[in-house]
């Protein structure tokens, strides 16, 4: 094992950084949160840190008397640090975590979570890559997963049992943006000793916060909205610091590490998560209002759309809807594929949460393993286009849409 670095000590990765009052908001934490100038050669903006490795502590003065020990980046990295910091306090968390990505940081925290004989309960409508992980790896390892479908989501109550050991929830879901009491199912987990797991992706902590809710975890896709240009790939977990620790093992042991360049990327985006946070509600709701009573739109889906009791709790829940709109036009599939021709602003590509509106059809994309009848069953109907509205002006935006639709 000639070369390999020495095993990491467990730390704590919060408490080094510049105080700052408890009460600033969401705003001001995503720019300054991660200020310690005296620690990066007075630098106003935090530094890439682009190396594998650091000297051992012996020779590392920087590293000697605080407990601070940076070994190897697949362990840790300053870079990686800023980023923690900013989203620990947006989600108002002891601690958070950066991965390679969303599915490394979902993975990472259900693998570390997890043994044989161990029942993970979670929405059937969740992001595909999700799906994939619970349906095809957890299985291989004896973990069994008990679907919980929109409708009996309403009681969680009844659906936890004794064996439960994690539950994994999205609010909004992904693609049929439904609104799940994170809250009741938050108690219902810790009356049967089980953690909750919330998948905060597609509302950001500027419009949620799973973890004042009785959440133990939150993880994002940090690709989408808290990168929010559409040019890295990353994702995100935070919590308490014992949970973290035990994902710590997980996530150095399967290496699934942010490189510091794209962490630098994060770090830059998530400065300005609240303003764009701002805008992109607003062309969500500007979208969703003018397109419900469209002649070729059949239904909108949007954030608390579904019923006046999801309306009623996204605004306890929520601070804003995020801009994803669901459309289900007339006419099925050839008519959302037609639609998606006509479209000269909005991008057809899959992902979400950057600046540019992105337009996709979900059975086609993120749900494409997915039957008619499995589609049927979520609510995800033949002419769903999924929109992700960016940030640009929303005239322009609906002017786009209506064309569009005018073609059909
Ligand atoms: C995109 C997405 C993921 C996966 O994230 P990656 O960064 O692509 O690995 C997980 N959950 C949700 C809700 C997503 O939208």
């Amino acid at each position: 094992m000639s070369g390999e670095p020495v095993r990491p000590r467990p730390r704590s990765v919060d408490g080094r950084f510049d105080p700052l009052p408890e009460w600033l908001g969401p705003g001001t934490l995503a720019v300054h949160a991660d200020r310690r100038p005296e620690r990066n050669a007075g630098a106003v903006v935090a530094p890439i840190y682009q190396t594998s490795t650091f000297h051992s502590p012996e020779e590392n003065s920087e590293a000697r008397g605080d407990g601070q020990v940076f070994l190897y980046t697949r362990y840790e990295n300053p870079t990686h640090q800023a980023v923690q910091e900013v989203v620990r306090r947006l989600e108002g968390a002891q601690g958070a975590r950066v991965f390679a990505s969303g599915m490394a940081a979902i993975a990472a925290t259900v693998l570390a979570n997890v043994e044989a004989g161990d029942e993970v309960v979670a929405l059937e409508t969740l992001y595909g890559g999700t799906l994939d992980l619970l349906s095809e790896l957890l299985p291989r390892f004896g973990v069994r997963v008990r679907w919980v479908s929109d409708g009996p989501a309403q009681e969680p109550e009844s659906v936890l049992g004794p064996s439960t050991r994690l539950v994994l929830l999205e609010s909004p879901t992904n693609p049929t943006l439904r609104v799940h009491d994170l809250a009741r199912w938050a108690r219902a987990a810790d009356r049967v000793g089980a953690l909750s797991v919330v998948d905060s992706t597609l509302a950001t902590p500027v419009n949620q916060r799973p973890l004042a809710l009785g959440a133990d975890l939150v993880v994002h896709s940090a690709t989408k909205y808290l990168g929010g240009h559409s040019d890295l790939v990353a994702g995100v977990v935070a919590g308490p610091h014992k949970l973290l620790e035990r994902i710590d093992r997980t996530r150095w042991i399967l290496g699934a590490t942010l490189d510091p360049l794209a962490a630098f990327l994060l770090l830059r985006g998530l400065r300005t998560l609240s303003v764009r946070m701002a805008r992109h509600n607003a062309n969500g709701a500007a979208v969703s209002e003018a397109l419900r009573s469209h002649p070729k739109v059949r239904s909108v889906h949007y954030p608390g759309s579904f019923s006046p009791a999801e309306a009623s709790l996204a605004s306890t829940q929520m601070q804003g809807r995020s801009g994803m709109v669901g459309l289900v036009l007339e006419g099925g599939r050839p008519a959302a594929r037609r639609f998606l021709k006509a479209l000269r602003l909005v991008h057809v590509a899959p992902s979400l949460g950057g600046v540019e509106s992105l337009a996709s059809i979900p059975s086609e994309t993120s749900h494409v393993h997915l039957s008619e009848a499995e589609l049927a069953a979520r609510g995800i109907a033949p002419g769903f286009v999924r929109l992700s509205l960016g940030i640009e002006e929303s005239d322009d935006l609906l002017k786009d849409l209506r064309d569009a639709l005018d073609t059909l």
